[in-house]
């Protein structure tokens, strides 16, 4: 292997891929075939690159492609369908495909567990391992878009991990996702439950993504008991970050809300938050709450999550409620997780 391909290839840029090929003294045009099956092709070995010869392939078979093995594949019967991912290091990660007739979506991971634990998520129940790098994001969209045979034309960073504390993978990310595997920008939603200085630093890099933020609360009391974050970071202070984000950008944004019974679902609850946005080019996304094992919060009945929207459009704040999916097969927002596979269970390659 050399010195510049220790890293994997996937995650590479067309002129990265160019680099190095070129540096092993082959053509400049064999960059676009690797290219292509790189990110079109599923490729999974560089064996796998017949255009290549036989002996150029054996001569550098230990150049890691990158790509994860496939543990699990949970269907629901709505059509979602979520992966176990197993990483080269043993750890675990979960992705999940989301169909409509127009849209493959893909709910993606930026880290192994979360260290955010907040307290109606699975995820950072399971604990916080590390950040996942750029090949490992990217292999959980192209192993959705290989197994549902169709091209993934969004991508919602709403999987497990906060993706602004794995930033410089998440920029880099992008733009695979955007120039590499052709996906609009403002097809990429990066969902956020907010660090300290993280949003305006995603402003800088310019992006045309659409920007979510974990809002959950119209008050940094209750904010703070949902989630343990928070403490750090007023909510003032991160609506004020916000607010340059709007400006830097000149992207709206949405602000998401789980709903949870009795704790922040009450029609005051719903006129505080529509104060609180006021003024803002945003759009609040309501999410009913998605049972996990090890919480005790509860789903408010559809009557009460329709009144709490009525407040909010009474008050013509721009709101909508999230469609569920995938949650009886806990698939759906804050129910992913780290997980080991009982033994039974193992099926060694998702068809
Ligand atoms: N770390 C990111 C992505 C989290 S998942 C963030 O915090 O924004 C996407 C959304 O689902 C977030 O708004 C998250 O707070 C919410 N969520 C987490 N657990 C949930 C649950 N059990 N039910 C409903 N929504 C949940």
């Amino acid at each position: 292997m050399s010195a510049l391909q220790a890293l994997p290839l996937l995650g590479q840029s067309y002129d990265e891929l160019e680099l190095w090929l070129t540096s092993l003294g082959e053509p400049a045009y064999r960059a676009r075939q690797l290219h292509q099956w790189l990110y079109t092709r599923n490729l999974q070995s560089l064996q796998e690159v017949t255009v290549f010869s036989k002996r150029w392939r054996e001569a550098h078979a230990d150049v890691p492609v990158g790509r994860s093995k496939v543990l699990l594949k949970t269907p629901s019967r709505d059509g979602t369908v979520k992966y176990l991912l197993g990483l080269k290091d043993g750890e675990t990660i979960e992705a999940v495909g989301i169909p409509t007739a127009k849209r493959l979506s893909v709910c993606v991971s930026s880290q192994v567990g979360c260290p955010m634990a907040c307290t109606f998520c699975a995820t950072g129940k399971s604990g916080f391992a590390r950040n996942l790098e750029v090949h490992e994001i990217l292999d959980q969209v192209l192993t959705v878009q290989a197994d549902f045979g169709r091209r993934v034309t969004h991508i919602v960073f709403m999987g497990m991990g906060e993706p602004l504390l794995n930033l410089k993978n998440l920029y880099t990310t992008v733009l695979r996702l955007n120039q590499d595997l052709g996906i609009s920008q403002r097809n990429i939603t990066i969902s956020t439950v907010g660090v300290k200085g993280r949003i305006q630093a995603l402003a800088q890099y310019k992006l045309q993504t659409t920007l979510a933020v974990s809002l959950h609360a119209p008050n940094q009391q209750l904010r703070c008991q949902l989630i343990p974050t928070a403490a750090f970071y007023p909510i003032e202070a991160l609506l004020a970050e916000c607010q340059v984000y709007v400006e830097l950008t000149g992207r709206r944004l949405t602000f998401e809300y789980t709903l949870l019974k009795n704790i922040n679902d009450q029609q005051a609850h719903a006129r505080e938050l529509a104060h609180r946005v006021r003024g803002f080019q945003s759009h609040i996304n309501l999410i009913p709450y998605n049972p996990i094992s090890d919480a005790d919060y509860q789903r408010p009945s559809p009557r009460q999550i329709q009144t709490f929207l009525q407040v909010l459009e009474n008050q013509r704040i721009p709101a909508s409620v999230r469609q569920t999916r995938g949650v009886e097969e806990s698939s759906a927002c804050g129910q992913l997780r780290r997980q080991t596979l009982p033994e039974q269970e193992f099926v060694p390659e998702c068809s």
